[in-house]
């Protein structure tokens, strides 16, 4: 059985994409195969802001992992002062623009660092799920890193197969946390005009 490490962003989006994952729900439009799959989970979010919100989004991917049977969870770095490094110069582009495709890929990178060190198969990645997403955009950064690092990249779009329309119910019926922004400083304030918090 593939060994699979899933890039999680946060429990809704887990929650709509382990049921095609698993076979619990018809996987064709989703999967480029029938899954197979031994997954475990790689919660690396340092674009969240701040760090509070990033670590209640965590208790939930983690309070999601141990219904689903205990699969195992594994946490990134939060590496934020990094994450604003990179994003700064593009603080005034529009959510699924340049800034967001950048955030899409430094998430993905540490993915496949973490799957080559751990000897994984293949690794995908919930971010496909959300309609606010650029799917396309994950899809190429995947697929740009599995020549890199040799490691398969799953092109998905957890979307499809009504796949957002049942995270929504099962996260109200989980009652999991649902966040009202994407995650970072800039998707929090929008087009108010504040300064970067200074971080290290
Ligand atoms: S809006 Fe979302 S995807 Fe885009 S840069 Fe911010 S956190 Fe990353």
């Amino acid at each position: 059985m593939k060994r699979l490490l899933l890039h999680v962003c946060c429990a809704p989006c887990l929650s709509g994409c382990l049921p095609p994952l698993m076979k619990e729900t018809p996987w064709e439009r989703v999967l480029p195969y029938a899954p197979d799959f031994s997954i475990q989970l790689f919660y690396y979010n340092p674009n969240i802001y701040p760090e509070i919100e990033m670590e209640r989004r965590f208790l939930e991917v983690r309070k999601l992992a141990h219904l689903w049977g205990d699969i195992p969870l594994h946490w990134g770095r939060y590496n934020i002062g990094e994450w604003f490094r990179q994003s700064k110069p593009m603080r005034k582009e529009p959510e699924r623009g340049e800034r967001c495709r950048n955030c899409y890929r430094l998430r993905l990178r540490e993915t496949f660092e973490q799957a080559k060190k751990g000897g994984f198969d293949a690794v995908a990645s919930t971010l496909t799920l959300s309609p606010m997403k650029n799917t396309d955009a994950v899809n190429e950064s995947g697929e740009d890193l599995q020549k890199e690092f040799k490691i398969e990249y799953l092109t998905t779009d957890f979307k499809k197969q009504d796949g957002f329309h049942r995270s929504v119910k099962t996260s109200h019926e989980m009652a999991l946390y649902r966040q009202n922004y994407c995650g970072c400083f800039y998707s929090l304030y929008g087009d108010k005009e504040m300064d970067e918090p200074a971080i290290g």
